[in-house]
């Protein structure tokens, strides 16, 4: 009876897992989406907690329990009540490889477990009591748990830019020559006598913690957004493979929605980016990136003062913002929302142009301007942009540069040549507000800046909006 019940709680988690993430495409549902999902998930834990039974005696160690999960919990909530929204995606990656390390704990455990049922059952090896598939599982689980933990933490590193793009001679060489040695370890661990294999299978870990780290190392630039929803997808497989150890019926479904998930959103990723997985995992892009801005020949730019900027967009037909990872920055999107408010009032059609890795996290900017209560329908997606800028009197560039940046189309020798961009310059005038001539997260120049149609309008993204706000009022 109770094992029905717990069945029922799984299930109906699960559901509460599939909807809540049908409702996270939607601005407008994902907060009730998320809860609706973390309903499930706390349902879940409850129904393991108090109906789970281990070959008929319920869970020990509530107490354990109990502390752990009001430990995690906490830090979990003060870090998220605290992290500021620049942040988040370095605070994903930490947390995604948090999951990936539990998972790889998971099958660490077990195999512990099956390491001491072989000795007391007297086997001088795990082929003998394991099937293969059910081992295959567990080093499944400690291998892809373990990469996506050590990977995420080195793309933490570099969101929170403390880790730089290492790259060197001969890296991809190595990178497969350690992925091979991870499947040896596997293999041998399977084989050999039982003392050898309980080295071997630390040996794996290890060696998957190291392949880890050299896989996200080469990494950098505009190819992180697809590393990093790659690595959330290792974690899912992870996971699941974690609900097959331990039959848990939520845990799977939870895992196989969070890995498929996360593949989708990886091949989204590279399509938004023009690219093949296979050449952003070894296309290097970091490494060519400083390189090719020291190349770069700078002309010379014009700068437009607020008024004239006000002036422009107040007397125009149709703008388009382009909001980018520095509107992010500046916490912006109030007043960004201000000024479209404003605008339309004065009979401007604004609208938002949104480039898919615009900001620093798959949907950075439609969470932003949904925070802002912009209107989703004011959205364009890239193509849909694309085709409007041509008809458009002025576009206005907040804190954006690589996904405006035209060298992606138009320079071969380029690190982000090939990845798709708005098209700003087709639109009469271009503003472009950033605080200095810096470059953006790719590191190279952008031409954009020195085009007879573009204006730069210098500051911090707030404080520019919100006098431009100040000005247009007066007009
Ligand atoms: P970029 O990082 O290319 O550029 C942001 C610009 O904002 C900078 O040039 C900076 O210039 C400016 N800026 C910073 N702070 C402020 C401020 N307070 N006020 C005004 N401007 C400011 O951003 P994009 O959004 O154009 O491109 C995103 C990049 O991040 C892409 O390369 C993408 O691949 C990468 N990326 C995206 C992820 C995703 O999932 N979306 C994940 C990881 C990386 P200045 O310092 O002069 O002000």
């Amino acid at each position: 009876m109770g094992i029905d019940l717990l069945t029922v709680f799984y299930i109906a988690a699960s559901v509460t897992f599939i909807l809540g993430l049908k409702m996270l495409s939607n601005p407008a549902t994902a907060r009730r989406g998320n809860l609706i999902a973390a309903g499930g998930m706390t349902l879940a834990i409850i129904g393991t907690i108090f109906l789970y039974k281990n070959e008929g005696s319920p869970l020990h160690n509530l107490g354990w329990i109990f502390l752990g999960i009001f430990i995690g919990g906490l830090i979990g909530t003060m870090t998220a009540r605290k992290v500021k929204m620049t942040a988040m995606p370095e605070m994903v990656s930490l947390f995604n490889g948090m999951g990936g390390a539990c998972a790889a704990l998971i099958s660490l455990l077990e195999f512990e477990h099956l390491f001491e049922a072989n000795r007391s059952e007297g086997l001088s090896s795990f082929s003998g009591l394991v099937q293969p598939g059910f081992y295959l599982t567990i080093v499944t689980g400690v291998i892809i748990g373990t990469v996506s933990f050590a990977g995420s933490i080195i793309a933490w590193g570099k969101l929170s830019g403390n880790v730089k793009d290492i790259v060197f001679r001969g890296q991809h060489l190595t990178n497969i020559l350690f992925l091979a040695l991870v499947l040896a370890a596997a293999i041998y661990t399977y084989q050999t006598d039982l003392d050898e294999a309980h080295i071997y299978f630390f040996i794996t870990a290890g060696l998957a913690f190291f392949y880890g780290i050299l896989f996200v190392l080469p990494i950098g630039g505009a190819d992180m957004p697809v590393v990093i929803s790659l690595l959330n997808s290792f974690t899912g497989v992870a996971a699941a493979c974690g609900g097959f150890l331990y039959n848990n019926k939520a845990m799977l479904t939870g895992g196989i929605l969070v890995g498929s998930a996360g593949t989708l959103l990886t091949i989204m990723m590279c399509k938004a980016m023009n690219r093949s997985l296979l050449n952003v995992l070894i296309g290097s892009f970091g490494a060519s990136a400083s390189s090719s801005a020291e190349n770069m020949e700078q002309g010379s730019y014009k700068s437009i003062s607020l008024s004239d900027a006000a002036m422009v967009m107040a007397y125009s037909q149709k703008v388009l913002i382009v909001p980018g990872y520095g509107l992010a920055v500046a916490q912006a999107q109030y007043a960004c929302h201000e000024l479209e408010k404003l605008l339309t009032e004065k009979g401007v059609d604004v609208k938002y142009a949104i480039h898919p890795v615009a900001g620093r996290m798959p949907g950075h900017m439609n969470v932003l301007l949904a925070e802002a209560d912009v209107s989703y329908d004011l959205l364009l997606e890239m193509e849909q942009a694309n085709e409007e800028f041509p008809a458009t009197d002025v576009v206005l560039v907040l804190g954006a540069n690589d996904v405006v940046n035209p060298a992606a189309k138009k320079d071969p020798s380029s690190p982000i040549y090939g990845m798709p961009i708005l098209d700003v310059e087709l639109a009469k005038t271009c503003i472009v507000n950033k605080r200095s001539m810096k470059p953006g997260y790719a590191g190279i120049e952008n031409a954009l800046f020195f085009q007879p149609r573009t204006s730069m309008l210098f500051g911090d993204a707030k404080k520019v909006l919100q006098n431009l706000i100040g000005e247009i009022r007066v007009l």
